[in-house]
């Protein structure tokens, strides 16, 4: 079995060129762009809480890394640098290879270096901690919604849920375990959105976080909302609006910003969907039918509820 230093030397030595100094010393160094704040976040992902045991190593990667990369999009950040904390049952090398393969893979997509991390035996956690770079002043925040703008959402809603009961629906899979995150949107956004949150716990949740710290509500039809295609109408609501796991965006912007973010959805190939509008008020999200009904909302995912 590989020493934990053979490990990192295998796995997880890659060059990075976006970075002063990389892998192998007490810490790495970056420098930001002149100009530019450091959006700085970190997500976890836990055996038998996050993913099941036995999940593939690959699409674990993809997802360790996708989950923060999620997180920049939502702060209009351009990802650079992550480290990454890893518990480990065991070196199985052929576990390590193809996880690293799905992390790398992806990094190189948005040209997101690896630089650091932490590597110990326990039972098998992925953290990762990614910085980003976000002109200074123009991060898009959750405090910045306004009465009268708009809320939009990008992609489609409910498909990583449905597929916790449907795994054998190859699309939905995909969206549960290798989801794509919405950095160009994010990084598009900036100067046209006034606040923005990436859908990791359900849109009812997510939308309220955004309520609540600009201290706004909210009116959204749900039949605006872009779905998944679910036939049972319950389980389509649930998925909808409760679902975790899609890691699209949800935003607000004014209406004079409408034909620019209406531009954005050919070049990004990516739907987006203007769903409802914000309201001065206490924050709370109304949710209403096709015939202008109140809709009930279920809760979506709370890891202590
Ligand atoms: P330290 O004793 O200072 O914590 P380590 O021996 O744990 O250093 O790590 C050696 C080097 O390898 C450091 O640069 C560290 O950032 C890096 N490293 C450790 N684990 C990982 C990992 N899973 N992915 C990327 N880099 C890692
Ligand atoms: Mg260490």
């Amino acid at each position: 079995m590989p020493s934990e230093f053979e490990i990192i030397g295998r796995y997880f030595s890659r060059p990075a060129p976006g970075a002063l100094l990389g892998v192998g010393d007490d810490a790495a160094l970056v420098r930001p762009a002149a100009g530019c704040e450091l959006a700085v976040s970190t997500d976890l992902l836990l055996e038998g809480r996050h993913f099941a045991a036995g999940a593939a190593p690959r699409a674990l990667g993809h997802k360790a890394l996708a989950v923060n990369l999620s997180d920049m999009a939502a702060m209009g950040a351009t990802p650079r640098w992550a480290t990454l904390a890893l518990a480990l049952p065991a070196a199985d090398e052929g576990w390590l290879e193809a996880f690293a393969a799905g992390f790398y893979a992806l990094a190189a997509r948005y040209q997101v270096d690896l630089v650091g991390g932490d590597t110990t035996r326990g039972p098998l956690t992925l953290g990762v901690t990614i910085l980003g770079e976000v002109p200074a002043g123009r991060a898009l925040r959750r405090d910045g919604a306004r009465p009268e703008d708009d809320v939009w959402v990008s992609g489609e809603l409910g498909g990583a849920a449905f597929a916790l009961e449907h795994p054998e629906d190859a699309a939905a899979a995909k969206r549960l375990h290798e989801p794509e995150p919405r950095v160009a949107l994010g990084e598009r956004l900036r100067g046209l959105a006034s606040a923005a949150i990436d859908l990791s716990d359900g849109f009812a949740q997510d939308l309220g976080h955004v309520l609540e710290r600009s201290g706004v509500a909210a009116a959204v039809r749900y039949a605006d909302l872009p779905k998944f295609r679910i036939a049972d109408p319950a389980l389509e609501r649930r998925c909808v609006l409760a679902g975790g796991d899609d890691y699209e965006l949800a935003f607000c912007a004014p209406p004079a910003a409408r034909a620019r973010i209406e531009a954005l959805a050919l070049p990004l190939g990516l739907a987006l969907s203007r769903v409802g509008s914000i309201r001065a008020g206490t924050p709370r999200l109304q949710l209403v039918d096709a015939q202008g009904r109140a809709m009930d909302i279920a809760p979506g995912y709370d890891h202590f509820a």
